[in-house]
């Protein structure tokens, strides 16, 4: 999985149409990826509701943020 990869998933998962392979997908990524560590803990927190919950709710401060990055 590429960053860009990652961007697409975590806008499913906003949508609440995130794979259970997705996100073990993500988790893996974010594992290893330097490039996405300053959103970590805002990933983290996603790969959390991805286990918690069959359809998440993404808390709207992690959202904005997602936003912001994506935007850059
Ligand atoms: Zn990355």
């Amino acid at each position: 999985m590429k960053c860009d990869d990652l961007a697409r998933r975590l806008t499913d998962l906003r949508d609440g149409a995130l794979a259970e392979s997705d996100c073990a997908a993500i988790e893996k990524h974010l594992a290893e990826c330097a490039d996405c560590g300053d959103l970590h803990r805002d990933f983290e927190d996603l790969a959390r509701l991805c286990r918690e919950s069959p359809r998440p709710r993404m808390p709207l401060a992690v959202r904005r943020r997602i936003e912001q990055a994506l935007a850059d």
